[in-house]
This record gives C-alpha cells, structure tokens and sequence, in this order.
C-alpha cells in the first residue's frame, strides 16, 4: 500500500456508501413532502455539507435554491470551542423564505443553536435542520432536528465531508481513524 492511501488510515466504518445514499432517498421523500408547494432555500453550512447538500440535493425532486455559509467552531483539532464566527455569509435575502439548514454532523449543538437564531433573526417564514449524523450529546441541547440521517456514536469520526486536519473529506463513507493517524 502506498503512503497515500487512505486505508490504512482507517478504523471503524460506522456508516457505509449504500446506507449513506439510501437514507438520503428517504430524508429527500419527506422533504419533498414537507415543502410540497412551497419555495425551499437549503442551506448548506460549508465545508462539512458540500457532500450531504449535493447528494440531497440530487435526491430531491422539487425545484429549490441552494445558498452556503461558512462558520467555525472547531480548529484543526477534535474539541469544540464553542465559539462560532462568519467566514461566509450568505447571498440569499431569508425575507419570507423557507429556509432548510443542512449539516455534516450536530455534536454539541453549540454551532446549530446559535446557526438557528442568527437564521431566524433574518425574517424567514421557517428554519428548519436538516443533518446527516448526530451524535448523544446533541440530544442535550434544545433545537429542534427535523431530519437526521444517522445517530452515531460518541466518538470522532470523518469521511463523508468531515475532516480531521481538512483531510478525510473525500472519504465516502462516515469511520473512525486508526490510533497512528493522532500520532
Ligand atoms: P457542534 O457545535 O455541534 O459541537 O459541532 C459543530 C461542528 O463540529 C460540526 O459541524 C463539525 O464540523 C464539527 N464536528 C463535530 N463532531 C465532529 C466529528 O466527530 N468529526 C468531525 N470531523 N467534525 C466534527
Ligand atoms: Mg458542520
Ligand atoms: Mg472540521
């Protein structure tokens, strides 16, 4: 194997391709019909979504605008803290709009809670959110996760947009990394 594979990087796979693009197949039905007759504006919160929003949004088949927003939270290492800064703003005017956040993955909350307020400080007709993994923790905080694809674990995983020191992001499943890669 060479010194840039990725596999050898890796641990456990929590979340497979199959189960990632079926689950998708659902959330899309439900928003679908959700919004069904309203004008949808989704929301992708760079860069962990880029790869949740344009496989949702391929499974979706209403018309829908899509805006992105680039906060952070989390330095290059794996602890949240808790404090959350623009890098992006949107471009999208949320007067009146419905307006569906989508996100990697919902740990703490800390960053969604305070997404959802800033977002709902703008005059949308709805906020709503949308995200691919949630881990225990969040289910402590109080925001409302209307769709959620998969419950996960406690611990620090990658792939599927995640990083950990920006790589991993294009691995295509959700794993954990092997002990060496922390090293
Ligand atoms: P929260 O504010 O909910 O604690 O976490 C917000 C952000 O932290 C997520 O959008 C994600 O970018 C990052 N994050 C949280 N947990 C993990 C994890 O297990 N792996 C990676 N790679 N990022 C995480
Ligand atoms: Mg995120
Ligand atoms: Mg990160």
């Amino acid at each position: 194997m060479d010194n840039n594979d990725l596999g050898s990087d890796i641990d456990k796979v929590l979340v497979t391709e199959d189960q990632i693009k079926a689950r998708l197949v659902e959330l899309a039905e439900e928003i679908d019909k959700d919004y069904a007759g309203k004008d949808l504006l989704i929301v992708g919160v760079l860069k962990g979504a880029v790869m949740v929003m344009a496989d949702l949004a391929r499974a979706l088949h209403s018309h829908v605008t899509m805006d992105w927003m680039a906060v952070s939270s989390y330095g290059s290492g794996t602890q949240s803290s808790g404090v959350v800064r623009i890098l992006k703003d949107l471009d999208a005017d949320l007067t009146g709009r419905h307006v569906l956040v989508v996100e990697d993955i919902i740990d703490s909350g800390l960053t969604l809670s305070w997404l959802v307020s800033n977002l709902g400080s703008r005059g949308p007709a709805s906020v709503e959110i949308c995200t691919m993994l949630r881990k225990p923790e969040a289910a402590k905080v109080s925001i409302d996760v209307k769709y959620v694809g998969f419950d996960v674990p406690n611990e620090f995983v990658i792939g599927y947009g995640l990083d950990y020191a920006e790589k991993y992001r294009n691995v295509p499943f959700v794993a954990t990394l092997a002990e060496h890669v922390y090293k």
